[in-house]
């Protein structure tokens, strides 16, 4: 997280970004902002880093059981991705994510770029560091914030009301100590677990198979009477028996 300092220096930066780029801010962009901010409307067809960034914070919107590449390019998944999320926010659902999308985009992060109700540290409870786990630090950070957009569009869903993480990230240390699976998608740090709270575990588990997860294990699988565990990864594996999944 950043300090107070570290604001007011990113702020200052900013400022002297647009001052020095302002010929490239086209009317109607979105408020600037502490972590991304668009300088153009983008639609189908478009590709670039601008894109990728779109489609991170639109994963959580790919439809039942599919799961969103980002991949920089603006092709029809991530058009009706688009369009979910506009449609969960009440905007005009027209896939194009032009200023009102990017706005809302805008209100839902935080200036570190986390989801308005998800952190860092609520997403890594074994290190500071991210380091020690199946990939290099910087990507386990980076797959716990795709995994956080995730959630956060579970948890819209659910009615907006709280989504209990019980574990994040693991070092593989931290993934032995947890008795996890000596493969576990936690030390990628794609994967979350989480408990029963305002939703019952079932509920959750149903729910998040709307949400871009390839993982989703729960109630009948060995180890998850408890809670719900959720991940990314390259494979495709839900078992729920419990919950009927
Ligand atoms: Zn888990």
């Amino acid at each position: 997280m950043l300090g107070r300092t570290a604001h007011a220096l990113l702020a200052l930066v900013m400022t002297m970004a647009f001052a020095v780029g302002g010929a490239l801010i086209t009317a109607g962009t979105a408020q600037a902002d502490g972590c991304y901010t668009w300088t153009r409307t983008l639609s189908s067809g478009a590709t670039g880093n601008d894109v990728t960034q779109l489609q991170i914070r639109v994963a959580g919107y790919p439809g039942y059981n599919s799961v969103l590449a980002v991949d920089g390019s603006y092709g029809p998944a991530t058009t009706a991705a688009v369009k979910r999320f506009q449609a969960a926010y009440g905007l005009a659902a027209d896939g194009v994510a032009g200023p009102a999308t990017q706005a809302k985009l805008h209100a839902l992060q935080d200036d570190d770029c986390t989801p308005l109700h998800f952190t860092y540290p609520e997403l890594n409870t074994c290190n500071s560091t991210w380091a020690g786990g199946k990939v290099a630090a910087g990507t386990a950070k980076a797959n716990a914030l795709s995994s956080m957009w995730k959630l956060e569009a579970l948890r819209h869903a659910l009615g907006d009301q709280p989504l209990r993480v019980t574990s994040g990230f693991r070092s593989a240390s931290c993934n032995s100590a947890a008795g996890g699976a000596s493969d576990s998608r936690h030390m990628y740090g794609d994967a979350v677990d989480l408990g029963a709270g305002p939703h019952s575990l079932c509920t959750i588990a149903e729910q998040a198979r709307n949400h871009g997860f390839n993982g989703i294990l729960g109630p009948g699988y060995p180890g998850h009477g408890d809670h719900i565990h959720v991940n990314q990864g390259p494979s495709h594996y839900w078992s729920a028996s419990g919950c009927g999944i």
